[in-house]
């Protein structure tokens, strides 16, 4: 019932390109109260990336999104019930929808500290100075420059756009979404991870192809890199041969 409530919702925006998604027995959907509050901070956020910029959208605080918010006219201020609502999803328990990652972000209003991390050439992302930069570093002239870091450092309205974008994409299903996206408060790239992929491979980079290619498993037999998110990981997340633990 609250799958087809979504979907007449997106009917209703004009929203399509859904993907087919297996329903699940026990997965946690969206309830239809929280459906048009959840397209609304979706598409707020995405418009805050647009009005910021992809790069920095990477970094930017809790606090200067929703001042970027209410400065722009066409994005307007964040509302009582859709603060609440962003409260609900980073203050909750993901292990209730399927997510046993450890929290990564304590707050709304942990920032990632501009002192703290470096943009990274041709990428539009960024890495935490020390041990995450010099990591990969020694990835790229380990394997080679066919590899590209592909996303870096995420602050809190980063991380909630990918997942947000991700339940739409799931048509509101939080169980199948937090199998791909950590939720906001829970990801490893707050912290230090990052994904590397192959250059020019696109979107593939995020697929299972990646774990076929000779780069990966050149990336394999490094001693201080490891695979974060393995086959059948505890924290609940698919199998992501692209995303770099650090050691
Ligand atoms: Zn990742």
């Amino acid at each position: 019932m609250h799958r087809r409530a979504f979907l007449g919702l997106l009917a209703a925006s004009s929203l399509s390109a859904m993907s087919n998604v297996k329903q699940e027995d026990n997965a946690v959907w969206l309830d239809q109260k929280q459906l048009s509050v959840f397209l609304s901070i979706q598409k707020k956020l995405e418009l805050v990336k647009r009005a910021v910029g992809y790069g920095h959208f990477n970094i930017l605080s809790f606090d200067d999104m929703l001042k970027t918010a209410t400065r722009y006219s066409k994005i307007g201020q964040f509302t009582k019930e859709e603060l609440a609502f962003i409260e609900e999803i980073f203050y909750a328990d993901p292990s209730e929808h399927g997510f046993y990652g450890k929290r990564t972000m304590p707050t709304l209003t942990t920032n990632i500290n501009k002192k703290e991390v470096m943009k990274i050439k041709h990428t539009g992302h960024y890495l935490f100075r020390g041990h995450s930069d010099e990591s990969y570093n020694r990835v790229i002239s380990d394997v080679g420059n066919s590899l590209i870091l592909t996303s870096g450092v995420r602050g809190i309205p980063k991380q909630m756009n990918l997942y947000f974008n991700k339940i739409k994409r799931t048509q509101g299903n939080l169980t199948l979404a937090s199998r791909s996206l950590a939720p906001p408060a829970y990801s490893y790239h707050s912290i230090g991870d990052f994904d590397i992929g192959k250059k020019g491979w696109g979107y593939k980079n995020f697929t299972v192809s990646f774990a076929r290619t000779q780069e990966f498993w050149r990336l394999r037999q490094l001693s201080y890199i490891s695979m974060r998110y393995t086959i059948n990981n505890k924290d609940g997340v698919r199998f992501e041969p692209w995303h770099v633990k650090i050691i």
